[in-house]
């Protein structure tokens, strides 16, 4: 805070902050206590701010130190609610405010601004309520720094409509508040409130924070393609960038597939010398491996001198992810024996590795030593990677078992996994049965109807393809538009089932006749039953099947450089036929296509597909 540190600092306050540790600290203290400097309570107070600010595992000593002096000042209480609104245990601040009003001090703007810091951090409703009541109490409620706490604390709660009352009743909100505003708006997912605050924004007053907060915003629910606009803008107009403002471009590449922009972004990082902190190369690491290149990943995992359970978990997943289980679970092996600590994220990742190479007894061990060795509880999501190990490794029964023995109530992932293993394996009883637990979950998803729809299509049995489809009409079960993304020369396209709008869809156009011209000589048949056209997850539009991806290979195709792999990240899963034509279009082009749809990758390559089939 930099009101605080505009107050004069005694050198000795330098000192304290520099110490390496307790020892250091109780030999200052000693010296402090012979010439009598303790005694004078604005000097204690700073001195036992900077142990609780600078030294945060020594807090119980500064609190000693305040606990024995005679006539502690607000500053001293002040410091302490302040260390421990950025502690573990922030909770703590209230017992030291409650001592400032017990005592015949009075709080200050200062004692608000940090316990509404406290209350956005704990997340208790009522508690941040008694404390706004305390700061209308108190006259700060005019305070911005306290205003924009409590904007903070209520978004923090969840609460954004209080937020956005609290900073409507602001008269003139300066650039604190409305930085607080705009934050908590793009992060629970307002950012085209938030893109207005900002817009209000003096340009000459927009700082990094706001910008990163805004670039944050758009990341974080999707909307990619603005947050890398954004960062861009940012740029322009000259504003410092840094590390937040990284990991959230590289999460917007990540998403979009962006792997030139994601490049771009790394050697940005190192022509700016930007420091690789642990949240930074992990963010490297998520892009190249979401990007899928997981080459390029690893080295920079091996270069990484810090890693936390977190890099290790991307990596582990971006393996997993990729194909490639049996040095996904080698990695996992080696984290062991560097002694880091595995978490639930850790575990998702293995049990996919173990899935993707149809290792079951070791998925179930790993599994089970998640209780048993590790203490950590399996969450719905790790039931959900089970099913589909047995599933994929066509046990289907085992699949079964398990998710009946779940000891919470099934999700649908769990269902839908055994569905698509059902699929897979064809049996249409069990198939049946999990539809049917799905929909009584969720009874519109529409993955789970097309799944099924498959299955019955697969096996030639058109009337139930066509119940299927009704049923879907009767309940209302909408489709979610279809849409393929890819990049060329740092540029993101994006294509829509019959979306004709592209300036080059005319050169596109004759690349997918010359396509289907293709297919069709080496014996490829398009599937063009009626029945299927209308219930496949993406509407088809004539026999060729012009789905999204299909559209983006064959701007790939006319836009790339001889033998560049055309990279296309896809938002459904991707369709039967869709697939068959890939691995054919990868062999007679001879083009390596890698295809992320929703829930993994599949690099084509010579007629052949990483996901043998399975996906
Ligand atoms: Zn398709
Ligand atoms: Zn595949």
């Amino acid at each position: 805070m930099s009101r605080l540190r505009s107050i004069t600092k005694h050198p000795t306050i330098s000192l304290v902050e520099s110490c390496s540790g307790l020892r250091e600290i109780r030999q200052i203290h000693t010296q402090l206590l012979i010439n009598g400097l303790l005694n004078d309570p604005f000097f204690l107070a700073q001195f036992l701010g900077s142990i609780a600010l600078h030294h945060p595992n020594n807090m119980d000593y500064s609190q000693q130190l305040l606990d024995q002096s005679h006539n502690p000042t607000v500053f001293a209480f002040n410091s302490m609610i302040r260390a421990h609104s950025k502690g573990p245990i922030p909770e703590r601040s209230f017992h030291f405010f409650h001592r400032i009003l017990s005592s015949n001090l009075s709080p200050d703007n200062y004692t608000f601004t940090f316990l509404v810091r406290t209350c956005a951090r704990v997340s208790l409703p009522k508690t941040s309520l008694a404390v706004h009541a305390s700061v209308i109490k108190h006259g700060f409620e005019l305070d911005p720094h306290v205003q924009s706490g409590l904007i903070n604390s209520y978004a923090e709660l969840g609460f954004l409509d209080s937020s956005r009352r609290l900073f409507s009743e602001i008269y003139e909100p300066d650039l604190v508040t409305r930085t607080a505003m705009l934050s908590s708006c793009a992060r629970s997912g307002e950012v085209d409130f938030a893109q207005k605050l900002f817009d209000e924004i003096p340009y000459r007053d927009r700082d990094a924070i706001v910008w990163n907060a805004m670039i944050a915003g758009y990341a974080q629910c999707g909307r990619s393609r603005e947050a890398l606009h954004l960062f861009h803008l940012m740029q322009k107009e000259g504003v410092e960038v840094n590390e937040a403002t990284m990991v959230s471009v590289l999460s917007a590449c990540t998403h979009l597939g962006a792997l030139d922009q994601g490049r771009w972004a790394h050697a940005y990082i190192e022509r700016n010398r930007l420091h690789l902190t642990v949240t930074l190369g992990t963010a490297l690491i998520d892009m190249y491996s979401k990007c899928g290149n997981m080459g390029r990943a690893m080295d920079i995992f091996w270069e990484m001198r810090e890693k936390n359970v977190y890099t290790w978990s991307a990596t582990i997943g971006g393996l997993a992810m990729n194909g490639a289980g049996e040095e996904c679970l080698k990695l996992f092996d080696l984290m062991k024996q560097e002694g880091v600590m595995p978490n639930e994220v850790t575990f998702i990742a293995v049990l996919r590795g173990c899935s993707v190479v149809g290792l079951v007894e070791k998925g179930r061990k790993h599994f089970d030593s998640m209780t048993q060795v590790y203490g950590l509880e399996p969450e719905l999501e790790h039931y959900g990677c089970m099913a589909d190990l047995y599933g994929r490794a066509g046990l289907l029964d085992d699949a079964f078992n398990f998710i009946n023995n779940m000891p919470m109530t099934p999700h649908a992932g769990a269902w839908g996994a055994l569905l698509n293993a059902c699929r897979i394996h064809k049996n249409m009883e069990l198939g049946e049965l999990a539809l049917s637990k799905i929909l009584e979950l969720e009874d519109k998803n529409h993955g789970a109807y097309v799944l099924l729809s498959n299955m019955y299509a697969d096996s030639k049995d058109w009337d139930s393809v066509s119940n299927v489809r009704q049923l879907m009409k009767v309940k209302g079960v909408r489709k979610i538009p279809g849409c393929s993304v890819i990049e060329v020369g740092g540029e993101v396209h994006e294509f829509f089932v019959g979306d004709k709008s592209h300036p080059r869809y005319g050169e596109i156009e004759v690349m997918l006749g010359e396509i289907s011209r293709r297919l069709r000589l080496s014996g490829y048949v398009a599937n063009t039953n009626p029945v299927l056209f209308d219930i496949e997850e993406e509407d088809k539009e004539d026999a060729l099947c012009r789905h999204s991806e299909k559209v983006a290979i064959a701007f790939g195709l006319i836009s790339l450089g001889e033998g560049v792999p055309i990279r296309i990240v896809k938002n459904l899963r991707v369709c039967g036929d869709c697939h068959d034509a890939t691995k054919i279009i990868s062999r007679v082009f001879s083009r390596e296509i890698i295809v992320r749809d929703r829930n993994r990758f599949h690099h084509f390559k010579d007629g052949e597909c990483s996901c043998k089939g399975y996906w």
